[in-house]
């Protein structure tokens, strides 16, 4: 006797076709925009042209702009014409906005770029602009990420840690470690170069292990002077070169 329910099966064939239609669609848009990010990266016409339709986020000496809603902290972005109005009221002209950095971009490939407008820079005649009349202007304030961590969304704070990973690598690489001479970012921040010898130097990445000691019911957790009030961390630490997992049980 045939026991299947023909109700049943159409219904399951609908829903698996539906799911495997949902993961196409997915993968399709994660390598669109994988693509269209590598494009950016190797181009700058390209990605000078994205500059003009992207939003940016900004920073002022790596902290980035928030603005408080009551527990919580948003994250402004600025639109190309808002930001060159910011820029025209410090003097300062457009060409400024080629020091930001590519951050990534959303599934209608509108681009997103963090830009450090606090930062000095030694190799170029770049200045700092005035913070606290910045805030005044912004409506907002320039907070240490990690105090804010905690009133950020998750992706708000994945991103903002990204771009500050970024800008700070930028900073500590102005200048070539063989010959001395001050190295030029490529548009998207995607790496820097020496115009004297032709070394390109990439953002580093920098491998690191977390771990969560647990009987079950508890778990181990610590943490250093310098977090903020209620802070604990699991423990962590960056890998050496050639240290092997076991090794891997000291946290630094
Ligand atoms: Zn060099």
């Amino acid at each position: 006797m045939n026991t299947r329910n023909p109700t049943m099966s159409l219904y399951c064939g609908t829903f698996f076709r539906r799911k495997s239609f949902e993961c196409y669609r997915l993968l399709s848009t994660y390598v669109t925009k994988a693509r269209y990010l590598f494009e950016l990266k190797e181009d700058d016409e390209a990605c000078r042209k994205a500059q003009q339709t992207g939003v940016f986020y900004l920073f002022h000496d790596l902290d980035p702009l928030l603005q408080a809603s009551g527990h919580r902290y948003l994250v402004p972005r600025l639109s190309r014409a808002e930001l060159e109005g910011l820029l025209g009221k410090f003097g300062q002209d457009s060409q400024r906005i080629e020091d930001s950095v590519l951050l990534g971009c959303s599934n209608q490939q509108e681009a997103w770029f963090a830009l450090d407008l606090g930062l000095k820079s030694a190799s170029s005649p770049r200045v700092s602009l005035p913070k606290s009349e910045m805030e005044a202007e912004l409506g907002g304030s320039f907070i240490k990420l990690r105090q804010a961590v905690f009133q950020l969304s998750s992706a708000d704070s994945s991103l903002l840690f990204t771009a500050q990973a970024l800008l700070r690598w930028h900073d500590n690489h102005q200048f070539c470690s063989k010959s001395g001479q001050p190295t030029q970012k490529n548009m998207a921040g995607s790496k820097r170069v020496c115009p004297s010898n032709k070394i390109i130097y990439y953002p580093q990445m920098a491998p690191v292990v977390i771990t969560l000691v647990s009987d079950g019911a508890r778990c181990l957790l610590a943490r250093q002077s310098s977090f903020p009030k209620g802070l604990y961390s699991a423990l962590a630490g960056f890998c050496d070169i050639g240290l092997s997992g076991i090794n891997l049980s000291v946290c630094r």
